[in-house]
């Protein structure tokens, strides 16, 4: 019997450094997939459809909500994004552990709905280096940094309830913290035991 795949859920305030980081454990973990949102908003230079997002109108966005698609969504800065219902099944049933990059409002949905993962928050040195991380990206007008500078602080009031949260402040310190928590989770007795060898019997207390 195999073990079921862990779910690593990971939030951030905009900017703060989280599509890096992700990026930097995929590279690391080679087994490790990243979870494809859905989203409404428009693609980034250099973004790819199907392998950043899934990238929809809101007709089409609304359809799958209808239809019971979506394991979690949320509005984020004026866009719709989610994750649907069958990447989460799909990862579960084969064993394969998902980093899913989503805001609070949708770990919060997956954790009201008992779905098992383990819940990480990203924060920014401050709030100066926040501003100049979304400014430096070079990715969104003046007005998309403003939005996403003034939503910063609600999100990050969120962090409290999280499993772990990391600092983003050197980058490489960050990568190796996410790196112990991910190899930690790995190594929880639950997922241990389907790994070891048949001559070996557990006893609990
Ligand atoms: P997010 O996905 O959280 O919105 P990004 O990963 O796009 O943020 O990072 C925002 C900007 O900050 C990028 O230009 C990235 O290269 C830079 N960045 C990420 N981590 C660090 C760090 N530890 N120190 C300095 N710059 C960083
Ligand atoms: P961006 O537009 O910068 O790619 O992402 C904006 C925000 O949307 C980020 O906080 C990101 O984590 C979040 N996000 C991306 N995909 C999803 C998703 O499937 N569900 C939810 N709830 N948030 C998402």
């Amino acid at each position: 019997m195999q073990r079921t795949g862990i779910l690593y859920v990971i939030s951030a305030p905009s900017g703060a450094g989280k599509s890096t980081l992700c990026r930097e454990l995929l590279d690391i973990f080679p087994e490790l997939r990243h979870s494809v949102s859905f989203t409404t908003r428009n693609p980034r230079p250099g973004e790819v459809d199907g392998r950043d997002y899934f990238f929809i109108s809101r007709e089409e966005f609304q359809r799958m909500v209808a239809e019971g698609g979506f394991a979690e969504w949320a509005e984020v800065h004026g866009n719709l994004y989610g994750t649907a219902l069958k990447t989460l099944r799909h990862c579960r049933e084969t064993g394969i552990d998902l980093l899913l990059d989503i805001d609070c409002q949708g770990a919060a949905q997956l954790k009201n709905k008992q779905v098992a993962g383990v819940n990480i928050f990203i924060l920014p040195p401050s709030f100066k280096e926040l501003r100049r991380r979304l400014e430096g990206r070079n990715a969104d007008t003046p007005e998309t940094i403003e939005t996403r500078i003034a939503n910063a602080a609600a999100e990050i009031r969120e962090a409290g309830w999280y499993d772990y949260i990391i600092v983003n402040d050197t980058f490489s310190r960050a990568v190796e913290e996410l790196k112990a928590i991910i190899v930690a989770e790995r190594h929880r007795t639950g997922c241990i035991i389907h790994n070891l060898p048949a001559e070996f019997r557990l006893g609990t207390v």
